[in-house]
């Protein structure tokens, strides 16, 4: 069997040549037919020259590099378009990703797992994110059809036929978290603590992940637009019911003192709903938007690509 490991890479120069290492001793004791996929998602640091030596003096390892940044889940993407393995794996470069538990992932694919998912199982992060990581699987779980874990990113091993079907999912706003959730197939968990951050930042900031998480409600079904149309019809009831109720005590008891709280509060009310699933319908068309302009997911300015299959094509 051969492997592919892929690597998405946004300003990781300073873990790319430990990351290297640290994959090599674990490639060697595993004694299987291995190719590395790093994927340079537009860093303005020195990744690039970091690849492109690595490639030339390792033929175990090719590169692709965007024109820019495009985003982790184009990068993890290319890597899986570019993959020519029958088992892919998916990794940080940053080490967070403990390289020593490719082994036990090969294994349950040997064992005829189609996706073995790594789980962290401490966070070891700040208080609050793990509280509002909480609360979001939570709220997901219980919007989206889906199941989706906490701790479970995106590190796993996917079989070829696993990985097909995944490609075969065109979207342009993608949200791959749902998406390995929504393929199916037969699937194992492996637990590992969770390591912190070797060198450099998290490109997570708070707006990213809030952005993060809106997409993964919206892409996977129209329950949010739904739910607007419940409230909706709610509102439209009592508000009628309101208004019978009104006229008849002005036509039966003469007009009362003019109501300007109730007014106002109707208006604010109603306004605020109306603006809410506004935008929620106006996410969906802005999506429909997106998709319908089919654009690539992302743009490969140069690469060095040892071995190709028929899905990656020449830039
Ligand atoms: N990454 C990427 N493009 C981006 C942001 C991140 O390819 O726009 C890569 C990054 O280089 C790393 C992985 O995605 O290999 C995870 O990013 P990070 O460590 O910042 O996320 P965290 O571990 O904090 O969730
Ligand atoms: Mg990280």
């Amino acid at each position: 069997m051969k492997l592919s490991i892929v690597i998405p890479c946004y300003n990781e120069a300073e873990n790319i040549r430990d990351f290297h290492e640290e994959i090599e001793k674990i490639i060697k004791d595993l004694k299987i037919e291995t190719e590395l996929i790093f994927v340079n998602d537009g860093s303005k640091d020195q990744t690039l020259l970091m690849l492109k030596e690595l490639s030339n003096e390792n033929s175990s390892v090719s590169y692709v590099s965007f024109s820019r940044n495009f985003g982790k889940e184009a990068a993890m993407l290319a890597g899986l378009e570019y993959a020519t393995g029958d088992a892919i794996v998916i990794m940080d470069a940053d080490l967070q990703h403990p390289p020593h538990l490719i082994p036990s992932l090969v294994e349950k694919y040997d064992d005829g797992y189609d996706q073995v998912v790594a789980k962290r199982t401490r966070r070891g992060e700040t208080k609050s994110r793990t509280l509002v990581s909480k609360l979001y699987y939570k709220l997901m779980n219980h919007f989206i059809e889906v199941d989706l874990v906490d701790g479970v990113g995106d590190f796993r091993l996917l079989s070829r036929k696993a990985l097909n079907a995944l490609l075969s999912l065109k979207e342009y706003n993608r949200f791959s978290k749902g998406l390995f959730s929504w393929i199916g197939f037969k699937e194992y968990v492996i637990e590992y603590e969770n390591v912190v951050r070797e060198a450099g930042q998290s490109k997570w900031t708070f707006s990213k992940l809030l952005n993060y998480g809106i997409d993964g409600i919206l892409s996977f079904n129209n329950k949010p637009l739904r739910i607007s149309i419940y409230i909706g019809m709610g509102i439209t009831i009592l508000s009628t019911i309101y208004i019978l109720v009104m006229l008849f005590q002005t036509i039966f008891y003469g007009i009362n003192v003019p109501g300007y709280f109730t007014t106002i509060s109707a208006v604010l009310v109603l306004g605020g709903i109306q603006l809410v699933f506004l935008g929620v319908i106006g996410e969906y068309i802005g999506r429909i938007y997106y998709e319908a302009k089919n654009r690539p997911i992302y743009i490969v300015d140069e690469e060095n690509i040892h071995q190709r299959n028929e899905i990656s094509k020449k830039y």
